[in-house]
Parts: structure tokens; sequence; C-alpha cells
């Protein structure tokens, strides 16, 4: 039996892959383009027309969409506050999760960068997700924390040179923010010897790692680091008093992003 347009009925030609006709496909285009520019130009993707998308595409398509209008929304300048609510609402009336629009690599890093640069300080985060309590110091307030594996440097340093690793995370005021772009090289893993695991901390005092059962604890006050830099696969920081090393190895860009944003905050300042 012949197969039919998904949309006029019109018989398809014999091997035709697509649902739809070459007509119906060119109208189902025009319209997608259509929708676009009229999300981008109104700032709103009203109920109609998502429902239009979500009825006439799969899922790959939906997140292109989103790609697009995050694509224009970024070209030559960060992602503001109002852009973000927006893109969230997109990311809700097409029905894409967290994960399809990369919400921590791409997403995440630019709320802590509008924070900070809108009220010098730095975001306040809650712990609860992670199910835990730790201790607090007095006046103490937790900026960010994500699940990690605190790894000691076994050699002096890991070899690189400051041009050769890309992750840089001095805030500029009215300076551009790129998010998930900073893929700076990975670390080798033979250079470092795992000590503990599970979630680094950051504080306006120290970098914590509360541990999962079966690990040490580790507490690095923040006055006593003398260097840090950020990879792909986690950040590496440098202790004053014994020239120890650690890697805190975390296997998301986007985290990495935030501790660096945080770090750079906390020790130089928005300057
Ligand atoms: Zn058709």
């Amino acid at each position: 039996m012949a197969k039919l347009c998904k949309e006029c009925s019109k018989k398809l030609p014999q091997f035709s892959h697509s649902l739809v006709c070459e007509d119906c496909s060119k109208i189902i285009t025009e319209k997608y383009e259509e929708i676009k520019n009229e999300t981008l130009e109104k700032f709103v993707l009203d109920k109609k027309q998502a429902g239009y998308l979500k009825d006439k595409f799969e899922k790959d398509m939906l997140i292109k969409f989103y790609d697009e209008i995050y694509g224009k929304l970024l070209s030559g300048k960060e992602i503001s506050k109002n852009e973000i609510e927006f893109l969230l609402k997109i990311k809700d009336s097409l029905g894409l999760s967290v994960e399809d629009i990369g919400f921590d690599e791409r997403i995440k890093p630019y709320i802590y960068i509008n924070f900070i640069k809108g009220k010098n300080e730095l975001p306040k985060f809650k712990l609860d997700a992670f199910g835990f309590n730790i201790i607090l110091k007095e006046d103490e307030k937790v900026h960010f924390a994500y699940a990690a594996t605190a790894k000691e440097i076994k050699i002096k340093n890991l070899g690189y040179s400051g041009g050769r690793s890309g992750v840089s995370f001095k805030i500029i005021k009215d300076a551009r923010y790129s998010a998930g772009t900073h893929k700076g090289i990975t670390v080798d893993e033979d250079k470092l010897l795992q000590t503990s695991k599970g979630v680094l901390i950051i504080t306006g005092k120290r970098l914590l790692l509360s541990p999962l059962p079966g690990n040490r604890p580790l507490s690095i006050p923040l006055d006593s680091i003398l260097t840090y830099q950020g990879y792909q696969n986690g950040i590496e920081i440098y202790k004053e008093d014994t020239k120890r090393g650690f890697f805190f190895e975390i296997d998301n860009i986007g985290a990495v992003e935030i501790f660096g944003l945080c770090l750079s905050f906390l020790l130089l300042g928005v300057s």
C-alpha cells in the first residue's frame, strides 16, 4: 500500500523516507522559521506556537529550536537574568528536561555571573538537596556544592604551563563570560592519588569535602590557597603552607566553572 502524507494525505513517492510530502515539508519548515523569529522578536513562545512545534517535530528538533534561540541570545554577550527566565519558559513549553538543554553547563554559570555582577556578592546555596548537614562556622555561608573525588597530586606540578590550559575564571565587570566554552585539557590520572570522595562545598571561608561513608573529610581554608586552576574534568588547588596540591575531579564543566567563579570572586574580588 502506498504511503500517504501525514499532513495532506497525498500519495508519497514509493521510496520516500519522509512522513510528509515535499510541499507540506516546506510549509512546516517555513512555519518553524517563522515561530523562531517571532519568539526572538517578541521574547515569548506562546502556547499555540509551542503546541505546533511539539505536534510537528520530534524531540531532537525541539532541542534544536531551543539551541537556536540560546545561540542567538548568546551571540555577542552574556545571558541576562530575563533571558534565563525566557529560556526556561521555552524549555517548559516544549517539554524539555534540564539535561536536554544542558542547564548545568550552559545556564547555571550565568546565574552566578549575573548575581556577582549585579550584587557584587555570591549567591547562597542550599545544601538540602544533598541530604546532609555540615557544621558551619559562625558567619559561614555556602555558595556551591557538587560531587567530587579528591586526589592528591603526586608530582610537583602537573606539567601544564599556564598558556595551555584554557579555563579562566576571572570575572571582569562589563566583560563577557562564556559558559561551557572553557574547555581546558583533562588531567592525567596516573599523576594523581585518590584520597577521598564526597561532595565538594565552597563557603566564604573554605573548600570542604564532605565525605561519603568510608572516606575522610578535607578542609582547605581559602586564605591558604596559593593557586587554583580549572580543567575540563576538575579543579586543581595548591596550598601555600605545604605546597601540597589537590585535584578535585568533577564530571561537569558547568560545576567546575561555578567553583572557579566562586574562587575567583572570593580570592580576587571583582575588578
Ligand atoms: Zn502533504
